[in-house]
């Protein structure tokens, strides 16, 4: 059994799903945002199948974004799982928000954003006031079946978070998806930091690019998005957010045609109203698609004397 659970967000998207399954034991996939709205929306979901908050056994994240891991700490008989990164979040790791910071700094500054906009980078974090603040459990890692779910296997699929996890169950032909792919909206690589300080940038959009066409290699029927409803004909809707992505792509290719550009600037020119209200996905959205074009070799970069990355036609 497989109930969605619609809890209201605080943000943008709108509502976000969670997902009440019933196997062996019982589990919630995601945990709505950390809002008293969100936790009286899952109570009612609950409720609708005769459960409590008590009654879970197990909370499954897909991911450490605020709107899926918000009440993860508000079961309290259930053992948490996700994917390592969580943790850094879901701990707060003092040394990860002190890097956390660094490497923003470090990217807006190459990215070529003034230095009156830099002060976003201390409220970025401001993401972590609606996620649960407890460790995980346990780890869930590429390959491994949920236990008390047979058949239930995390696949790693990385791009919009950095603990971005699946569940794919082969005999349903079914996936549980979070954010990887929705059925109204195209879900954004979010430029996260890595681990620490020694691993490089994820290039997000090539990471999501990746997660997405592993579901091309899939007989996947059906998928329980974290947002809207359930996405059949998931093949199609693959091949039309790729294609997507790549028409931007080149729109963006072809705004270089004047000559060098920095994100910051790529950012003003594709987002003129946006990106005052939303610099940090702004940046993001743009910082992708020269993680693609540079890729696919259409464009070169280079370092000015400020260290701002310029991108140019190849
Ligand atoms: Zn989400």
């Amino acid at each position: 059994m497989i109930q969605q659970l619609t809890i209201p967000t605080p943000y943008a998207v709108g509502d976000v799903n969670a997902f009440l399954v019933k196997g062996d034991t019982l589990s919630l996939f995601d945990a709505g945002p950390r809002t008293p709205e969100a936790l009286e929306a899952i109570k009612a979901g609950l409720n609708d199948s005769g459960y409590s908050l008590e009654d879970i056994e197990q909370v499954i994240l897909t991911h450490h974004h605020p709107d899926h891991s918000g009440w993860a700490d508000g079961f309290p008989n259930a053992e948490l799982y996700g994917h390592e990164y969580n943790n850094l979040w879901l701990t707060r790791d003092p040394d990860f928000i002190k890097f956390h910071d660094e490497f923003y700094m470090d990217r807006f500054i190459e990215q070529g954003v003034p230095e009156k906009a830099l002060g976003i980078v201390g409220k970025m974090k401001r993401a972590a006031d609606l996620m649960a603040h407890r460790p995980l459990d346990h780890i869930l890692m590429e390959g491994d079946e949920i236990p008390g779910h047979p058949g239930w296997i995390a696949l790693e699929t990385l791009g919009h978070a950095q603990s971005h996890l699946s569940f794919w169950n082969s005999k349903r032909s079914e996936l549980i998806g979070g954010d990887l792919l929705l059925e109204k909206v195209s879900s954004n690589p979010l430029v996260e930091p890595p681990k620490g300080p020694d691993d490089p940038r994820p290039k997000t959009m090539l990471q999501y690019n990746a997660s997405l066409k592993r579901l091309l290699d899939l007989p996947v029927e059906k998928v329980f998005s974290g947002h809207g409803m359930p996405v059949t004909g998931v093949h199609e809707l693959v091949e039309k957010r790729l294609q997507k992505q790549h028409e931007r792509a080149m729109k963006v290719y072809d705004m270089l045609s004047p000559g060098p550009r920095s994100v910051f600037e790529l950012t003003v020119q594709l987002f003129p109203a946006a990106y005052k209200r939303e610099l940090g996905l702004t940046l993001s959205e743009t910082l992708g698609q020269m993680d693609y074009l540079l890729e696919l070799g259409k464009v070169i970069r280079k370092t000015d004397e400020q260290g701002i990355h310029r991108y140019e036609k190849s």
